[in-house]
């Protein structure tokens, strides 16, 4: 199946990062929230990074005005997927909103469409099952931010079909990406190991072994990590980590019990960058 049109559902962090790689690939691309501020502070967005682009001459200045022209934004879910050939749903990580959404997505768009969640750890097979196509379901997960990160991880259900693991490769390929197809099971490759990092660093501070910079400094200097647990987790959210860290606690077992002291930032609202103040203060953020 050739992909000519896109439509990106939830206009956050990550759906905005994966409609400008979208535009960028040459895919007519409809961004669509149903937060008319999250879709006006996705196009003023979307520029800056393709003036970010231009300037760092990643982006000849001759394309910038088809990819601009590529991207359209919409409220309305009927507009956004009117047509598309592949939907990719970037809405918040819960298993109930998304279920519901492919259930929708089924009835809305094009009975040759590919549906896609970017969903971090939860079950596609379990959003397939909403579905009467499930061989057309799959993950692609992308990484925070979108256009910089290399990797796509293109997770394959209990029924995604080979075909539809092809047209995703060729996708990615056209976003600049590089895939790795995994099978499902929780937290795929990337969330399960970094969940278990991030955990065992935790452990580490709880037991006073060495201090969160330090701890940082290690694994940066020595083992060659671009940025250190604590830093990462901090730009995350230690709430949502945390909720990744439950999950694969409750489907792979004791290993990934999450650490008490992490449980306790949360309570206490240290919930990384967002909040001002995670492992580390961010006073001017
Ligand atoms: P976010 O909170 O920044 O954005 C979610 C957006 O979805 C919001 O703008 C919200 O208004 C919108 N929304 C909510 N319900 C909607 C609906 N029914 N239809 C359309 N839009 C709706 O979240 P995010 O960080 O971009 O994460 C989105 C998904 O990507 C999650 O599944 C998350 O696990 C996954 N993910 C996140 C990261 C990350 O680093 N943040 C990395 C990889 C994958």
């Amino acid at each position: 199946m050739t992909v000519r049109t896109i439509a990106v559902l939830g206009a956050g962090l990550m759906g905005r990062g994966i409609a400008y790689v979208s535009a960028a690939g040459g895919y007519e691309t409809r961004l669509q929230d149903t937060s008319r501020e999250a879709l006006t502070k996705a196009s003023t967005d979307f520029d800056a990074t393709l003036e970010k682009g231009i300037a760092t001459g990643k982006v000849a200045e001759s394309d910038s005005a088809s990819i601009r022209g590529h991207f359209h934004t919409c409220f309305e879910i009927e507009d956004a997927v009117r047509g598309a050939d592949l939907v990719i749903e970037a809405v918040p990580e819960k298993i109930d909103v998304k279920v519901e959404l492919f259930a929708r997505l089924d009835q809305l768009a094009p009975k040759h469409a590919i549906l896609a969640s970017n969903t971090s750890s939860l079950s596609i097979t379990e959003m397939a099952a909403a579905t009467t196509r499930a061989p057309q379901v799959v993950g692609l997960h992308f990484f925070n931010p979108v256009p910089r990160m290399k990797l796509l991880e293109i997770v394959r259900a209990l029924e995604t079909s080979e075909a539809t693991l092809a047209t995703c490769e060729e996708v990615g390929a056209r976003m600049g990406k590089e895939c790795v197809t995994v099978r499902e099971s929780p937290g795929f490759v990337t969330s399960r190991i970094n969940a278990m990092i991030g955990n065992e660093a935790f452990f580490m501070l709880q037991e006073g072994v060495a201090s969160a910079r330090d701890i940082d400094k290690a694994l940066k200097l020595g083992l060659n990590h671009p940025m250190g647990p604590f830093e990462l987790v901090d730009l995350v959210g230690l709430d949502t980590r945390l909720s990744i860290l439950r999950f694969l606690h409750r489907t792979l077992g004791e290993k990934f019990r999450p650490c008490p002291l992490m449980e306790q930032y949360v309570a206490a609202g240290r919930l990384g960058r967002k909040s001002g103040r995670g492992v580390y203060d961010y006073p001017n953020d």
